[in-house]
């Protein structure tokens, strides 16, 4: 395992950990100060801005950007609903592509027929690979945690995100591995492993114990009960050398103090708890 202690720079800041307190290009000055390596946009922050000129300061400023997040979910009851999302993320994908994003970040959506839903990710998905191709932007499939299969994903292990690469079989389309959404499966050793090549994104945080609120309340690492330090392992022995980035939805906690004492408190943890 890669000793991460003192190297800031194999690491990155998903810019959601800030709450979206701040504008972009003010994010970008803050996470490039602090000496991280790479930085994690979404689209709430992009568009609509010159991306092009976002993408070059983000290059002048020294960082990489990992991941841009995250994807208009496939899955909806009407054909026309399901094109205009495919559509909808090419769109996003250009942007990637003007960030130098090495890869989109596929968040699936759902629906309450999940056999359903997971046949339309698959289809949206593949009508997505010759823009991803062209664009040279890859596909990270992000598996959820199965508390949002009702409402936010229906692709919830490893190795369902697996199968779905298999049957896709296209080098464009990996897996997004994020701690707080897999930590809890008994396959994670053998899915991690079996995820070789395919790991295109690794991002960090923690689960509190108690957590108020699945989605907006995940914790600092080291402030709950993932074994991170063992995560990452798997993930590098897996072959993953790319960064490890932070990501914390925190609407009271994280969201709510200044960007110069998240980095501070981010470092130190990734220094020692990650
Ligand atoms: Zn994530």
């Amino acid at each position: 395992m890669r000793n991460l202690n003192g190297h800031l720079q194999l690491c990155a800041v998903n810019t959601a950990t800030f709450g979206f307190q701040a504008p972009l290009r003010q994010v970008i000055d803050e996470v490039a100060r602090a000496g991280f390596g790479a930085i994690a946009p979404w689209r709430r922050e992009v568009e609509g801005q010159d991306v092009k000129a976002l993408g070059k300061q983000i290059r002048e400023s020294g960082l990489k950007v990992t991941g841009y997040c995250r994807s208009t979910y496939f899955p909806a009851e009407m054909i026309s609903e399901r094109q205009a999302a495919i559509e909808d993320n090419k769109r996003a994908m250009q942007d990637a592509a003007d960030l130098g994003a090495e890869c989109y970040a596929l968040v699936v959506g759902t629906s309450l027929n999940l056999n359903d839903a997971r046949e339309q990710v698959a289809e949206g998905i593949a009508a997505l690979l010759p823009t991803a191709r062209s664009l040279g932007v890859k596909l990270a499939i992000e598996p959820l945690h199965p508390v949002y299969a009702a409402d936010r994903a229906c692709i919830n292990t490893i190795a369902q995100g697996l199968a779905l690469c298999d049957d896709l079989n296209d080098g464009a389309v990996g897996l997004l591995i994020d701690a707080y959404h897999v930590w809890w499966d008994p396959a994670l050793p053998a899915s991690i492993a079996a995820a070789r090549g395919r790991i295109f994104g690794f991002h960090v945080s923690d689960w509190l114990m108690p957590v108020l609120d699945v989605l907006n309340d995940r914790g600092m690492m080291g402030d709950g009960i993932i074994d991170l330090p063992h995560i990452r392992s798997l993930v590098e022995d897996a072959g993953y050398d790319g960064f490890v980035e932070v990501e914390i939805f925190s609407a009271n906690n994280w969201w709510k103090k200044p960007m110069v004492e998240t980095c501070r408190v981010m470092k130190e943890r990734l220094f020692t708890r990650v």
